[in-house]
């Protein structure tokens, strides 16, 4: 045995021992032995370690097949805080959570795209301060998702193209200020965590969720894991051709998903057709008040609704057809519309992906909408820290 070969392979087994009481919620130590195939003797060891750092507790007795109760081992989500960051096109969003990823407190700031990188950082930092003053408990780490693409391995956001960033190395930024582990990941590969983990995919393999922020994006969960890529940069759908001749998008193509359904796509329409004047006050409108006013009556406004819906419907018939999900979660300014776009999205869904995907497939807004991405952070936290327990609690 080679020196640290020992301290590998409890490293392993204590990573698959979180894993699985995760997983199971709740779960006797005899139950993680016959799932993970060790010996009765070093779940006993590793778990007794973990409860002695508070990162398990034991629960309630469970039930017995005959013999004695045994005693439930679950993770202690009341025990630590996480932090959550979602670094949007137009807004940060930041929140404080437990790690069953119940939100303590929130903040939210308005950003634009001529501040640079660093006054964005500050803001963020600003940010994670005063959501910090709300702790109740250890804080273990921070979790960002940031919009366009990311390595995560580094945490550096390699491109974020309504940010006009190139290479900015959020992770390094962050742990030096706050001294913690930070994860960093794309903003709808987190939401997909947070739908995998606390929302509508907890007991899905095989789905996919679309966001219509500012952009569009995607995400693809295949046999429970999220899918990456070479470069982890997969399913960046709002840059798939939806019509050939259609209209210039950032990225150099033309027609993309999301230059025709998007908040982006949705406030160009507006302008294009007068609508700025003739229906809103002021310079900026919110997407919000859009849906308001259609909601309210207005026809106009109404109807480029629906030509959303229409390319929505359009995009997700490609998904179907490429993807064969079992899911597809909506999630962004879709669901503030209500139930009210779905006939239009489910029409085009209907008439071009093959039937025999589609009477499969059931299409839903998130369960947890904004919150996603929260949710989404904590498991990034949870799930960095499970690869490598002891490099963070200490032996
Ligand atoms: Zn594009």
């Amino acid at each position: 045995m080679q020196i640290g070969s020992f301290s590998l392979i409890k490293e392993l087994n204590t990573s698959v021992i979180l894993n699985t009481i995760r997983d199971n919620k709740s779960i006797s130590r005899a139950e993680i032995a016959k799932i993970t195939g060790l010996t009765p003797a070093t779940v006993t060891n590793i778990t007794g370690e973990l409860i002695l750092k508070h990162l398990i507790v034991e629960t309630t007795l469970g039930k017995s097949s005959g013999g004695r109760k045994p005693v439930m081992l679950e993770l202690n989500t009341k025990g630590f805080n996480t932090v959550g960051v979602f670094i949007g096109s137009k807004y940060i969003d930041i929140s404080i959570s437990d790690l069953g990823a119940n939100i303590i407190d929130t903040t939210f700031s308005e950003i634009n795209d001529s501040m640079t990188s660093e006054e964005v950082i500050a803001k963020v930092i600003g940010g994670i301060k005063k959501v910090m003053k709300k702790a109740n408990k250890k804080i273990l780490g921070i979790g960002v998702g940031v919009h366009g693409l990311v390595r995560s391995k580094e945490g550096v956001s390699v491109l974020a193209p309504n940010l006009g960033w190139e290479n900015v190395r959020i992770k390094d930024l962050l742990e030096s200020e706050f001294k913690l582990p930070v994860f960093v990941d794309n903003d709808v590969k987190t939401m997909t965590l947070g739908e995998k983990w606390f929302g509508a995919g907890r007991d899905a393999d095989d789905f996919v969720m679309l966001y219509t922020g500012y952009g569009i994006g995607a995400s693809l969960v295949t046999n429970g894991q999220i899918y990456r890529g070479a470069l982890n940069y997969a399913c960046e759908i709002g840059h798939t051709t939806i019509e050939a001749e259609g209209p210039l998008c950032s990225c150099g193509n033309r027609g993309c998903f999301q230059m025709l359904a998007s908040e982006f796509a949705l406030l160009q329409q507006i302008k294009e057709n007068g609508y700025d004047k003739k229906y809103f006050d002021g310079e900026k409108i919110d997407v919000e008040e859009v849906i308001d006013k259609a909601l309210a009556g207005n026809e106009d406004l109404m109807a480029l609704l629906k030509k959303q819906a229409y390319y929505i419907g359009v995009g997700l018939a490609n998904i179907i057809n490429t993807f064969n999900p079992s899911m597809i979660i909506l999630n962004g300014f879709i669901i503030k519309t209500g139930g009210i776009l779905m006939p239009e999205i489910l029409k085009q869904v209907q008439l071009r992906s093959l039937k025999y995907m589609q009477s499969e497939v059931n299409i839903i807004f998130s369960p947890l909408g904004r919150d996603a991405v929260f949710k989404g952070a904590v498991s990034l936290v949870l799930s960095g820290i499970f690869e490598n327990p002891w490099h963070f609690f200490g032996e």
